[in-house]
């Protein structure tokens, strides 16, 4: 391990980039929050650190959402920076750039890279086949494919695997299957693709070198690599497909007339040297830093933050093609696991998926979460939990209970009999003092902590020393030695407030990466300037009047939180989709309480069934046309064939959601509901108003 106290290191940090099709939530938190603590700590230290962000915009998912919205990518994309952005400073993530993967340095860097791996022969074409939409007449990812499983018949199942059996398949096994995006049926069609030979004996050679003896990766990330990797001679990399056809939201692949783009996992990385490059250049530094830490040869570190989930891209992908072009490689990819709300996967129907937006416009601060993850961490893959009645004792407990009690308590002495100053430090008063706690293990050992991401390791040391400090402070008796006002009690009075406001300064010291707002409070009480790692030597002279630090986390706070992100029967704003797990897949299947404007928003009519027919080829559907009165008439495809024969029901009066957004099927566009009550036994009803009912009325 490194040894923190070494200096000067000059690190480049990064965090991975956000996908911009959506908001940040507190699952993506544990990253930044994870990663800002680890910069902020080095920069106490006296490093030079550049801490650099972007949000990741291209590829098919940011292109399809934007021409939903009925705007361009560029719009789309900019208005969730901004988003991204607001919700970084409010958490205090200092980026000191947070960029776009869509900007002309990603871009000019991409070409480089890739005219660099051409002229070396890391680069193929060959002929794919995939899935092409005749209707938007482009080719489609295969997640954009959905059909019935080829093993149980279930509707509606993603091209890789089914929700209802588990059986897994290729996407080409779906029986009938329709592209998502128009409900068209997908061909299958050829195109040519270019490759980065990640097979060729180079790459392959490098990447067991990096992956096992570099360093760069955590045990548990290199051994998954080594799965990867295969056994030399036999090795399991294939070449990696970095082109996708337009039409396609990216950077057009140099020579290839438009046609051809780079795949949005070949730029995005890219993409944090584009972001230093900007940082580099829009505030004027010396352009050498560009040669430091972007090229080979120097003495600087590049350290990525990253989920597990996105491993391989970083720690194959992304070094060879740097290898390979001229770049330097990562020193350290520091891959975390993912969180866990009370236990479970974060869920919209029961309030956990978070958004950062709705935490602060729940009032809640965001400190108090920065500390909770802290105490959570460590430096393994391991997953995280935020258990929600944890998070409020913890939080009350420590910060609130140990911490700034210990300002409160002796600010109130030193205020009322010793004019807020401190006595000396050589002050000769005999005392029973905490020389445990002061103790320069303490300090090495926090530090160690930090430097190593075992942030759960630091809080533990931390609150130790808070807790000696408390217990200090309470054996001592100082409303006794009040009481008296002797003069050698006094005396002795005086000493233990200084010497605990003493230790509030260095637990300040300790908790200032995590708690960089609340520090900065405690530094104004303190009478200093901000504080560094260095300042563990001195001690403060004279505080400032004690105002409030912190207030406690309600439990209502937490209840009210959970209940704006509960999602029912609202289809609200989508979750950003990681580029690798785009497919969010909802199993809100619970009943929750709802509001009468929740159900206000289902616009109920009345409606005739005007006709009733069969659909040829489809099994279970009907093809109703209702009558809504006013609103005119509406197709509907409706799953009853089993329980109704069509020429029963026409001429009956039924009951329809109206403003369900119109789908197209297979077989045309659906544009309503009708509703029908099923149960444990076979049969199927659908609904009836009472006589006198007209087409049209509204049900509420
Ligand atoms: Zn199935």
């Amino acid at each position: 391990m490194t040894d923190p106290k070494q200096k000067p290191r000059r690190i480049l940090v990064t965090s991975a980039l956000p996908y911009a099709n959506g908001a940040i939530h507190l699952g993506h938190l544990v990253e930044y929050i994870q990663t800002d603590i680890w910069v902020r700590f080095q920069r106490m230290q006296g490093h030079e650190v550049h801490y650099v962000g972007a949000d990741d915009t291209h590829g098919t998912p940011v292109m399809l959402r934007a021409d939903a919205e009925g705007i361009t990518p560029e719009q789309l994309i900019e208005h969730v920076w901004k988003e991204h952005d607001r919700d970084f400073r409010n958490f205090s993530v200092g980026f000191d750039n947070f960029y776009s993967t869509n900007k002309p340095e990603n871009e000019a860097l991409c070409a480089e890279i890739y005219g660099k791996l051409k002229d070396a022969g890391l680069i193929a074409t060959r002929s794919v086949e995939q899935f092409y939409d005749p209707v938007k007449a482009m080719f489609l990812p295969d997640r954009y494919i959905k059909g019935e499983c080829p093993k149980c018949g279930a509707k509606d199942q993603y091209g890789d695997s089914c929700e209802v059996c588990g059986a897994t398949y290729a996407p080409t096994d779906l029986k009938n299957p329709y592209s998502t995006v128009s409900g068209a049926k997908p061909e299958r069609r050829q195109s040519e693709h270019y490759f980065f030979k990640l097979s060729d004996p180079r790459c392959e050679a490098f990447l067991r070198e990096f992956t096992q003896k570099s360093g760069a990766l955590q045990p548990e990330a290199a051994n998954k690599m080594k799965e990867w990797l295969g056994e030399p001679g036999d090795s399991k990399l294939s070449d990696w497909d970095i082109s996708r056809d337009a039409p396609y939201f990216g950077f057009a692949i140099p020579g290839t007339d438009g046609k051809k783009f780079f795949y949005v996992w070949l730029d995005a990385p890219v993409g944090y040297f584009g972001s230093f490059i900007h940082h580099v250049r829009s505030k004027g530094m010396d352009e050498k830093l560009l040669q430091d830490f972007l090229r080979p040869g120097g003495d600087t570190e590049l350290v990525h933050f990253i989920g597990k989930d996105i491993l391989y891209f970083h720690a194959l992908f992304w070094p060879a093609m740097l290898q390979h072009a001229g770049f330097r490689t990562p020193t350290r990819i520091f891959a975390h696991g993912f969180l866990t709300v009370n236990g479970e996967k974060m869920s919209k129907s029961r309030g956990t998926f978070i958004t950062a937006g709705s935490y602060i416009e729940q009032g809640l601060n965001p400190e108090w979460l920065r500390y909770y993850y802290a105490a959570k961490l460590n430096p393994t893959m391991e997953d995280i939990d935020l258990n929600l009645e944890d998070f409020v004792a913890r939080v009350n407990s420590d910060l609130v209970g140990k911490y700034v009690n210990i300002a409160s308590r002796a600010a109130t002495f030193l205020a009322k009999y010793f004019e807020n100053k401190l006595c000396e430090s050589t002050n000769n008063i005999t005392t029973e003092h905490v020389s445990a706690a002061w103790s320069v293990e303490i300090e090495d050992e926090v530090a160690r902590a930090y430097e190593n991401r075992e942030y759960g390791r630091a809080i533990r040391s931390i609150m130790a020393f808070a807790d000696k400090t408390n217990q200090y402070f309470d054996s001592n008796k100082p409303w006794e030695l009040a009481k008296s006002g002797t003069d050698s009690d006094m005396k002795r009075l005086h000493w233990i407030c200084s010497e605990t406001i003493s230790a509030f300064y260095r637990l300040t010291i300790f908790l200032k990466p995590v708690l960089p707002q609340l520090a900065k409070k405690a530094e104004k009480f303190l009478n200093t300037p901000s504080l560094e790692w260095a300042d563990l030597e001195n001690r403060p002279v004279e505080i400032g009047k004690y105002e409030h630090l912190m207030t406690r986390v309600e439990p209502k706070q937490i209840e009210a939180l959970v209940a704006a992100n509960r999602e029912s029967l609202k289809p609200a704003a989508k979750p950003a989709a990681a580029k690798t797990t785009e497919k969010t897949v909802e199993t809100a299947t619970e009943t929750s309480t709802i509001s009468i404007d929740d159900f206000s928003k289902i616009d109920l009519r009345v409606a005739r069934i005007a006709n009733a027919e069969h659909v040829e080829g489809a099994d279970k559907l009907l093809r109703l046309t209702l009558d809504v009165g006013a609103l005119g008439s509406k197709q509907v495809f409706a799953g009853i064939k089993s329980a109704y024969d069509p020429e029963a029901l026409k001429g009956r009066l039924t009951v329809m959601v109206a403003n369900l957004a119109p789908r197209k099927m297979k077989f045309g566009m659906s544009e309503g509901m009708v509703l029908a009550a099923s149960g444990e036994t076979p049969g199927l009803y659908i609904l009836s108003p009472d006589s006198g009912a007209q087409p049209g009325m509204r049900i509420k």
